[in-house]
């Protein structure tokens, strides 16, 4: 990955334009801020390290799960291929994908529902990110990474989580790896904490 036009991207996008009117004043804090329904964006330094660590080529297929505001879907359209993500809270969704195109991405793909279960039509995937914390690794999203894919996710209980690198090499055989403890909002659906 070309980690110089990764962190010129991040510098250059204002993290206000992916917040409400009455947050944006809050915009410049290295920390997660709330986008509504319950949900937040993510500390900006979090979304950089966890782009980093997944590391998606230019033409890598990438499957985001949980779109929340969009800001981090745009530093993974700007560095890879294409980019299927998956949002289950339909307003988000909607801002999202509102922002994304006005910042003229064309490159990325929208679904609103139940993300822990992957995308199926489309895998496999090289990359995978996950930003909502699951209970355990789903089945589904380890299946659909790809031969020589890298998978970031949270996986813990709602309080704390440890933030999970999986790679899987060309046999499909997983090399799993813990990263840090970090704390994201709970993943809903089968394998997270609460339906
Ligand atoms: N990366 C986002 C950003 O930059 O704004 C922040 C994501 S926020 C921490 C987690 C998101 O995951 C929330 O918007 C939440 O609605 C969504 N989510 C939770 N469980 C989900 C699921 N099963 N499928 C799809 N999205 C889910």
């Amino acid at each position: 990955m070309d980690y110089q036009k990764l962190e010129r991207f991040f510098r250059s996008l204002d993290r206000a334009f992916f917040l409400d009117n009455e947050m944006k004043r809050y915009a410049c804090l290295d920390e997660p801020l709330p986008i509504g329904f319950g949900q937040t964006i993510s500390q900006p330094s979090l979304v950089l390290e966890m782009t980093r660590i997944l590391s998606p080529e230019k033409d890598s297929k990438v499957l985001e799960i949980g779109t929340g505001s969009g800001f981090q879907t745009a530093l993974l359209a700007k560095m890879s291929g294409e980019v299927y993500t998956i949002e289950r809270i339909p307003e988000l969704m909607e801002k999202a994908k509102t922002r994304l195109e006005k910042l003229n991405f064309s490159n990325i793909h929208y679904k609103v529902g139940d993300g822990s279960i992957g995308w199926q039509e489309n895998a496999p995937y090289d990359r995978i990110m996950v930003t909502a914390a699951a209970s355990v690794l789903p089945d589904e999203l380890v299946s659909q990474l790809a031969g020589g894919g890298r998978m970031v996710i949270p996986v813990g209980p709602p309080e704390l989580q440890e933030l999970k690198l999986v790679v899987k090499n060309e046999e499909g055989k997983l090399d799993i790896s813990s990263i840090e403890l970090v704390r994201f909002v709970e993943l809903k659906g089968p394998y997270g904490w609460t339906k």
